[in-house]
Order: structure tokens, then C-alpha cells, then sequence
């Protein structure tokens, strides 16, 4: 008896024994099942930190070429040969980087963010911008606003022929036929107040690749808000024309050289300025077209 009744107490403290080794057990496989998203978020974050970049061979590329030409910033003017030489150098003390005036527009024509990120890291392109906009929103900021891109290619504005050393070149990730997409357009909002704050930049100065070269190009496409930038400060607009009476002798040809087109193209001039101001295709100036061409370019002057 006495040592059944010990082994029945035996019995109980191994019964008792393997509820808490129970309650142990489910209780930390509860703990670990609620913790397990946050656990696989962050095995997953420290994945992301340590995946390399893809793009790490180009961006020691940028970083070559960006020491070499602060080696040219850093160069002192030398002298110039065909003129009466001083005895000596005298540098200024007041100076610092030349600061972009416009802000260029574009849409890629390509079919992802990706593919553009690609075609802008291989030499053999020829062509980059400063700025690259997703659809979902993402800014990739390709190049230092203060050097130089290759986007707007021969163009011109006014009598600026070298709109590439004046401007910053933004991409919209856009086939060129497809309407932009909201969160895009947040973003480069966003990004064109940080812009205009930096560089002082004038709101007529926000245009599009398709205004300054009006023969090669059509981006952004007649689908991009200019009139949601204007009303934001980037870009001009017209107001209601209704009441407008544009005068007999309104050569609208002048207007559009006042606002900064290359007319030498007329009717490639006159679709850039419909493809802006109205959405519009087409290449032919009716009276509705004058009456908002008239609107406009009054605030140009
Ligand atoms: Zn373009």
C-alpha cells in the first residue's frame, strides 16, 4: 500500500509535470505564432538590406565620373592665349554652381520603370534624366540636379538652344498612350515644389520635352494635367474665354514664338500648343483655338 500510495503520488507529480511542460509548450507556440509576421517581416528586412544592388557596377560608374568633373570644378581659369595676358592670376572670391532654370517633362515611351532604369545606366543609350517617376509613385533620383542630363536633346525655348544646361529632365514612367497614373502625379507634384522652392524656378519655365522640340517629340502625351500643375504654381494657364475678343490683326504664329515655341515648324508649333493647352492632336488653328492662344499668351508678356 504504502508504495502504491507513493508511486500514486509518483503518478500526480508526473501528471502535474507534463501539464506544465503542456501549458509551457502552448504557450510559447502562441507567442511565437503572434509574433510570427513581425518575425518573417523582419528576417525579410534584413534579406532586403543585405540583397545587393543590382545596380552597384553603374553607380561606380556615376561616382567616376562625378570625381572627374569635380576635378574640372576644381581647376583654376587659365589663361587665354589670343589676348593681352595680366602678370599674374586673380580668382574671385564670390561664386558658387550654376542653378537650373526649367524643369523638363517627359514620358518615357517604355513599358516599366525598370526597363527605363536600364536603358538610362547603359552608355550606349546616350540619354538619362534626373529624375524617374514610377506609376506606384517611387522617385528615383538618377543624377545631382546640378550636372548635366541627356534628355531634351536638340530643343529649343526662347533663343535657349542648350536646354540640357539650363533644366532638370523628369521621366514618367508612361508607354506614351496611357493616362497617368494618380500616385505618379502626387509625387511629381511633390517633387516640383521642392524644385521651385531649391531653384527659384519661374512657373513659365515647367514644360513639356514635346514643347521645346515640337518636330521630334509628343511627351508627355496629350493625356499628362498640365492644367492640375498651373493650378499649382507649374506652368501658365488661361482663364475662361468666353468673353474674349481677339483682335484682328493677332498673329498667332508671334503669340507662340512669345511663349517660347520654335515656330520654324508652324504646324508642328501649333499641335505641341493644342497637344498642351487643350488635349488636343490636332494641327489646324480655329477661332477657339486663337481665343485661348490670345488668353494665354497675354501672361507671357
Ligand atoms: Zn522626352
Amino acid at each position: 500500500m504504502h508504495i502504491t500510495h507513493h508511486s500514486s503520488n509518483i503518478y500526480i507529480a508526473y501528471l502535474y509535470f507534463m501539464y506544465l511542460i503542456k501549458s509551457a509548450f502552448a504557450y510559447y507556440t502562441l507567442r511565437i505564432s503572434r509574433r510570427t509576421p513581425y518575425i518573417m517581416l523582419y528576417i525579410s528586412f534584413l534579406l532586403a538590406a543585405c540583397s545587393p544592388n543590382p545596380y552597384a557596377a553603374t553607380n561606380r560608374v556615376y561616382k567616376q565620373q562625378a570625381k572627374t568633373l569635380a576635378q574640372t570644378l576644381r581647376s583654376a581659369p587659365g589663361f587665354i592665349d589670343s589676348v593681352k595676358q595680366p602678370p599674374y592670376w586673380v580668382g574671385t572670391t564670390n561664386f558658387n554652381l550654376r542653378k537650373p532654370n526649367f524643369v523638363i517633362i517627359h514620358h518615357t515611351a517604355q513599358n516599366s520603370c525598370e526597363q527605363t532604369l536600364r536603358t538610362f545606366t547603359l552608355a550606349r543609350t546616350q540619354v538619362s534624366a534626373h529624375y524617374v517617376i514610377c506609376k506606384d509613385g517611387t522617385v528615383h533620383h538618377m543624377l545631382n540636379d546640378y550636372l548635366r542630363a541627356w534628355q531634351a536633346g536638340i530643343s529649343k525655348w526662347g533663343n535657349d538652344a542648350d536646354i540640357n544646361s539650363a533644366s532638370i529632365g523628369i521621366e514618367l514612367d508612361n508607354n506614351g498612350f496611357e493616362p497617368f497614373a494618380e500616385p505618379q502625379i502626387s509625387s511629381l507634384l511633390q517633387l516640383l515644389k521642392t524644385l521651385k522652392g531649391s531653384y527659384n524656378i519661374p512657373a513659365a519655365n515647367f514644360i513639356g520635352h514635346g514643347d521645346i522640340a515640337p518636330t521630334r517629340k509628343n511627351d508627355p502625351n496629350y493625356l499628362f494635367p498640365w492644367k492640375q500643375l498651373a493650378d499649382s504654381g507649374y506652368g501658365y494657364w488661361y482663364s475662361d474665354t468666353a468673353n474674349v475678343q481677339v483682335p484682328e490683326n493677332f498673329n498667332h504664329l508671334q503669340a507662340l514664338r512669345i511663349i517660347g515655341y520654335d515656330i520654324k515648324d508652324t504646324s508642328a508649333a501649333i499641335q505641341a500648343f493644342k497637344r498642351h493647352w487643350m488635349q488636343d492632336t490636332t494641327r489646324q488653328m480655329y477661332e477657339a483655338d486663337r481665343k485661348i492662344l490670345f488668353s494665354l499668351f497675354t501672361k507671357y508678356q
